[in-house]
């Protein structure tokens, strides 16, 4: 029985001696690759600072209280993601709500944030915060919706967790060029990985100084004071968190880094050949901008009408019992339990709700063989024939 998983980790020995060397070093944390691994995150991106932390949502969190949101703020985000894209507000005691997706490329659609602005202009209730999700890799529409951020007055921060190695308007995915901040998750699944980890992106420097100060426990030893009172000293100015990230992890970070291209390149030569090969399906392949190159993440097909009358849940678990590990991203956040006793209805994001209706994640990831994916394709046809 094959056991192929839609999204897996690469380690090669490059990436076990680094994190052997840490080992041998003095420090597992609070040591020197942390600041190595950031650094090589900003010019990997170009973005001027970078705070890493434990994981993603850590991140989020740390960038929603770096632009100051709180109880009386409110944030918006796309319903097609992970529950940690709104979580964060609600962390700060934000209120949430989302914007429907574009049918094209899933991810939150600018007409509707358009309309939504406007409308939330003459209700008074504008949004502090707006999280665009760059879904499965490929970037939103930046440059329109920071034009709509300088008409309406939000901040933006850029859920880049699929989207690492992407690029968008010529630059890497991560510059902020259109945002006040970027998030990047190294989970397992994604496109490099720390184990867990994250990163915040910002070419802002009082972001960079808040959010650094409130990874670890809003604590610094960086004042004038330290050098009068004594070297032992340090001072607590807000109430921060442990979000730190291990010099293990990111040591782990910079070795996968170097590789990101090749990682990138693969993930396109898999869903070219599904391109090639599964159009005549009843099914809708995933949109690609030539021009805006994604990192693929995912690679999610829609199954539509078919002979066999056969729905998404058939099609899912018949590629289940073939050992194949499809996957379904996302269930709208606004279906979660959680938000619907918070008075949310998934029927106020229709687009959300058809595409995830109908979707499935097929495998991709640099591991995956040729011989792996012609398996994938053939049960496919034999699926629908
Ligand atoms: C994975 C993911 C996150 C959370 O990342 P972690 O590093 O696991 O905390 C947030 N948003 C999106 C869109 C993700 O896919």
């Amino acid at each position: 029985m094959k056991n192929i998983r839609y999204g897996q980790q690469v380690i090669d020995e490059d990436d076990i001696q680094s994190v052997i060397n840490v080992l041998q070093s003095d420090f597992l944390t609070c040591g020197p690759f942390v600041e190595r691994f950031e650094k090589a995150l900003c010019e990997y991106t170009g973005a001027k600072y970078a705070v890493a932390v434990c994981n993603a949502t850590a991140a989020l969190h740390l960038s929603c209280l770096a632009l100051d949101l709180g109880p009386k703020d409110i944030l918006w985000t796309s319903p097609n993601s992970f529950v940690a894209s709104s979580n964060c507000g609600l962390y700060c005691g934000a209120s949430v709500d989302f914007v429907d997706i574009d049918d094209k490329t899933y991810n939150l659609s600018t007409v509707l944030l358009a309309q939504k602005l406007e409308q939330a202009k003459k209700n008074n209730c504008i949004p502090k915060v707006v999280i665009p999700v760059h879904f499965a890799g490929a970037s939103c529409d930046m440059q329109a919706i920071h034009s709509l951020s300088l008409q309406y007055g939000f901040k933006i921060i850029e859920d880049a967790s699929h989207a690492v190695g992407a690029t968008y308007n010529q630059l890497k995915v991560g510059n902020c060029q259109f945002s006040d901040m970027a998030v990047f998750s190294f989970h397992p699944v994604k496109i490099i990985t720390t184990g867990e980890g994250g990163v915040i992106l910002t070419n802002n420097k009082a972001l960079y100084e808040k959010a650094k100060l409130l990874r670890s426990h809003g604590i610094t030893r960086d004042t004038s004071t330290v050098q009068a009172t004594g070297k032992w000293f340090y001072e607590m100015l807000e109430l921060g968190y442990n979000y730190r990230i291990t010099d293990l992890q990111c040591a782990l970070g910079s070795s996968q880094l170097t590789k990101i291209e090749a990682y990138i390149k693969r993930r396109h030569e898999i869903a070219l050949r599904y391109d090639q090969h599964l159009h005549d399906l009843p099914l809708t392949l995933p949109f690609r901008d030539a021009k805006n190159p994604s990192a693929l993440h995912l690679y999610p097909i829609l199954v539509e009408n078919n002979k066999k009358n056969l729905n998404r849940k058939a099609v899912f678990e018949k590629l289940q019992e073939k050992g194949i590990g499809v996957n379904v991203h996302y269930i709208p956040i606004p279906s979660q339990p959680y938000y619907k006793n918070l008075g949310f209805d998934q029927s106020h994001y229709p687009k959300a709700l058809s595409y995830y209706e109908k979707a499935i994640s097929l495998p991709i990831h640099y591991a995956l063989t040729e011989q792996e994916q012609d398996y994938i394709i053939q049960c496919l046809y034999e699926i629908f024939q």
